[in-house]
């Protein structure tokens, strides 16, 4: 019931909720490490979008 209700007001705040719940996933697109495991995550910007490399996979790319 929640869940329905939800579906429906977040058709106004979808781009809003789509932000937040990419940016609190911070991990490397390769191999999935992320800032908990003590690896440095940078963004790039490809052609399909904005993708998150540790340390190793971003120099690599
Ligand atoms: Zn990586």
């Amino acid at each position: 019931m929640m869940k329905m209700q939800g579906r429906t007001m977040l058709q106004n705040t979808t781009s809003r909720h789509e932000i937040q719940s990419s940016v609190s996933i911070v991990e490397c697109y390769v191999c999935g490490k992320g800032l908990s495991e003590g690896h440095s995550i940078s963004a790039k910007t490809l052609s399909n979008g904005i993708v998150l490399f540790c340390d190793v996979h971003y120099k690599m790319q």
